[in-house]
C-alpha cells in the first residue's frame, strides 16, 4: 500500500508549491518516478486522482509521468554510468535491482574500475519537475 503514501506525500507537495506560485488551481503535474523506485504505477495514478479528489485545487489535475534512469557514481575513481551500461548484467539481474534496489550493490560493479563503491545520482523515488495551473 506504499503507492498510497506516496500519492499522499506528493498531492501534500504539489499543494505546497502550487500556494507558493500563487496558485488558485492545478491543472497538470509532470512527475518523474526513478526507475530504482518499486512502485505500481496503475495504483499510484488510481491513488493521486482519488487523494486529489477531495482537494479543490487539485481536483482537476492531469498527472504525467515519466521514468528517471538509473545513474550511479563510483566513489573510488569518479565514474558515472547507467545501469545499461552496467557490464556483465544479465536481464534477470537487472530485473532484480528493480525489484529490490538494495540488492544493487550486490551486482553492480563500477564499470571503470570494478569497485562495488558506489551512490545513487539518480532513479530513486519521485521528483515533482513541474506544475501547470491558474
Ligand atoms: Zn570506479
Amino acid at each position: 500500500m506504499h503507492e498510497w503514501a506516496l500519492a499522499e506525500a506528493v498531492i501534500a507537495a504539489v499543494i505546497e508549491e502550487s500556494r507558493k506560485e500563487g496558485l488558485k488551481e492545478v491543472t497538470k503535474v509532470k512527475l518523474k518516478i526513478g526507475e530504482l523506485q518499486q512502485i505500481e504505477t496503475e495504483i499510484f495514478e488510481f491513488a493521486l486522482n482519488e487523494l486529489g479528489k477531495v482537494q479543490g485545487s487539485v481536483a482537476k489535475m492531469e498527472v504525467e509521468m515519466a521514468v528517471e534512469r538509473a545513474v550511479f557514481r563510483c566513489r573510488v575513481c569518479g565514474n558515472e554510468w547507467d545501469l545499461r551500461e552496467t557490464p556483465g548484467m544479465s536481464e534477470e539481474e537487472t530485473e532484480a535491482i528493480h525489484l529490490a534496489p538494495e540488492v544493487a550493490h550486490a551486482y553492480i560493479r563500477c564499470p571503470s574500475c570494478k569497485s562495488p563503491d558506489f551512490e545513487v545520482l539518480h532513479g530513486r523515488g519521485i521528483l515533482i519537475e513541474y506544475i501547470k495551473g491558474r
